[in-house]
């Protein structure tokens, strides 16, 4: 059964739940190919509508096990899907975008991205008109970036139709949280959405360190729930921040729905930020 989720709005008004489910390296093993249309399936059910994949993933493997997942189920889920840069000209762009439209099965995408910034052979520019080509014609319902710094996004913002971005999406995580100082401030002036990718440190050492901490076992047992869910609420502990963890196995897929109903309280937070303490200075962002 769908689990009540906090929303994020964007600038259009769309409102979205604030975990999704994120799917690289999905698709890159064919034996794990039905447990993974399964776990899509799975957060599908508990309300996570918001899938994250990209061309790049898989080689397209990715994209195809989504359209998969969202067989017959299109309506239910909130596609995005991303765009190399050197894919990302007025020449490029139609052609990358019909391509991932057909390994996903779909006639639209409702969020494309631009992976990152390139700074080879496209503009800015050029990929926003190519962008917005894209959304006139209704095959994108939304466009947005990945991977842009605070000076990235005011360059955007500033070019014709660079506003009409609705997201951009980061690393973000307790182990990785630079964007605190300046990012998302300049964000959340500009009412514009963060997406948290990798929300749970990729499941390496940030475990390790969440599940040594007094504070975090502490703050994790009043709340009936595991550490990971922990660090997974803390990334939407404010409005504006939709968190897209990639879980394969089905407890985790279950986990990172359930997070979406934690609240922390200030009591909470302040001791996070004890172990996790909040940047006193701009930190170039982070990039997987
Ligand atoms: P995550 O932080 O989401 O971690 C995924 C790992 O954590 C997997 O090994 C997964 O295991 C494990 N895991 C998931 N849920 C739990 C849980 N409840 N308890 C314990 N372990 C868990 O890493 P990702 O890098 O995959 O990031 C998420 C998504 O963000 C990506 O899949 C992709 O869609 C997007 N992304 C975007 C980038 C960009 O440049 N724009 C860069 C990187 C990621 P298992 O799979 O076995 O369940």
């Amino acid at each position: 059964k769908a689990l009540q989720h906090r929303t994020v709005t964007l600038p259009d008004g769309t409102s979205l739940p604030s975990i999704g489910q994120g799917t690289w390296k999905m698709g890159e093993h064919p034996e794990k190919k039905e447990e993974e249309i399964e776990a899509l399936q799975i957060g599908l059910d508990l309300g996570m509508s918001v899938i994250d994949t990209a061309e790049m993933y898989g080689d397209g493997q990715s994209e195809r096990i989504v359209g998969e997942a969202i067989n017959n189920r299109r309506d239910e889920a909130f596609l995005v899907s991303k765009v190399y840069p050197h894919h990302a000209t007025l020449s490029k762009i139609q052609r990358a975008c019909e391509d991932s439209l057909q390994r996903l099965k779909t006639d639209y995408l409702d969020m494309y991205l631009l992976h990152w910034r390139g700074f080879a052979g496209s503009s800015l520019q050029e990929t926003v008109e190519g962008l917005e080509a894209l959304r006139k014609e209704g095959k994108i319902l939304h466009w947005g970036v990945s991977n842009f710094d605070t000076s990235d996004m005011k360059e955007l913002t500033e070019i014709e139709n660079g506003s009409n971005c609705a997201v951009n999406q980061v690393l973000y995580h307790l182990g990785s949280r630079g964007i605190d100082f300046d990012l998302l401030p300049w964000q959340r002036e500009h009412q514009m959405p963060m997406m948290a990718y990798s929300p749970l440190g990729q499941g390496g050492s940030l475990i390790t360190q969440l599940m040594n901490n007094l504070n975090i076992k502490e703050i994790a047992a009043k709340h009936q729930a595991k550490p990971l869910q922990i660090a997974l609420a803390w990334t939407i502990r404010t409005k504006g921040i939709l968190a897209i963890p990639k879980g394969t196995s089905k407890n985790h897929v279950m986990e990172n729905a359930e997070a979406a109903t934690i609240e922390l309280s200030e009591d909470d937070l302040r001791k996070i930020d004890k172990v996790f303490p909040k940047p006193d200075q701009k930190v170039p962002l982070d990039i997987i």
